[in-house]
């Protein structure tokens, strides 16, 4: 490749595209599906309000500003989509709630993506935030693939959970982001078994389950070496550090259906993420959506 990565984008002014990175010989571009407003609290869970809203400044209604990132990889042969935002399925009154914008295509277009190149989408994980662009409402109401010609990937738990439809969490899964696929064969869900088997989705591309949000949320391991190079490593850590704000093992959100779970598994992933000096992509951080992690004089995570 033999294009200059590291010049800005024309788009990037217009916020349509937050960043665009080479990674080895892959091509990383975050998208947006625009912002939502979720309560700053419920994404702090125990952390005091003084200490949080330092990093997240809330709005009158006790609401904080986070980003839909949706991840674009050209790896030369495919294209890779991770995580399709919250999409053009909402009600009105939802919409209204989190003030979502449904900008994804608009953002795709932006960053001169066709739906129809994309080879592949992966789901972390399937709350109505992070599979939303799966599908798309058409005027008439019926509800078609966003990407005609891409298998999509999500964990079998994942499907299982929604179809559950639990009290503690069943506004976040909406069948029809991933229900039609998955009755089309469009979707291919993995497992623990899958996955130890083969964890790869396509060559440089692979998941790995970090528990804790979600009991089987994946991670997207993205890793590429550029000829004469080192490999690169990059990796969408998705909910489980879902911001900058976010770093600190401890700063779980009140989401999360084990807390304790995702601070030992933040953990885990610091273990090799700083050292190997991983590019970390985070799901909802407008403003940083890519970042390497190194530890401060005090010994936490920090943004470097
Ligand atoms: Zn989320």
């Amino acid at each position: 490749m033999s294009q200059d990565h590291s010049a800005p984008l024309s788009t990037e002014a217009s916020g349509l595209v937050r960043a665009r990175r080479q990674v080895g010989e892959f091509e990383v571009t975050v998208c947006t599906d625009g912002t939502y407003r979720l309560d700053g609290g419920a994404m702090f869970g125990v952390v005091p309000k003084p200490l949080w809203e330092k990093r997240a400044p809330a709005d009158e209604l006790n609401r904080i500003l986070l980003g839909l990132n949706t991840v674009v990889v050209r790896t030369g042969k495919q294209t890779v989509v991770i995580e399709t935002g919250v999409g053009n399925k909402q009600s009105a009154k939802m919409r209204e709630i989190h003030c979502s914008q449904e900008l994804l295509p608009r953002s795709l277009a932006a960053a001169g993506v066709r739906v129809e190149e994309v080879d592949v989408v992966i789901n972390t994980h399937l709350h109505f935030d992070h599979c939303g662009w799966n599908t798309t409402l058409q005027a008439d109401g019926s509800v078609t693939p966003t990407f005609p010609n891409a298998r999509y990937f999500a964990h079998r738990g994942e499907v299982e959970h929604g179809r559950l439809q639990l009290d503690r969490d069943k506004v976040s899964y909406l069948a029809p982001n991933y229900e039609p696929l998955i009755a089309s064969g469009q979707m291919t869900l993995l497992d623990a078994e899958s996955i130890r088997k083969s964890p790869g989705i396509c060559p440089g591309i692979a998941v790995e389950v970090f528990p804790g949000h979600t009991a089987q949320l994946m991670a997207v391991h993205i890793e590429s070496k550029a000829a004469g190079g080192a490999a690169e490593h990059a990796c969408y850590i998705s909910d489980l550090i879902p911001t900058t704000a976010h770093l600190d093992p401890t700063w779980v959100m009140g989401y999360d259906l084990d807390p304790v779970e995702t601070i030992a598994q933040r953990k885990r992933f610091y273990e090799r993420a700083i050292p190997e000096g991983w590019l970390v992509l985070f799901t909802h951080d407008h403003e940083v959506p890519l970042a390497q992690i190194g530890v401060n004089d005090k010994g936490r995570p920090v943004v470097i």
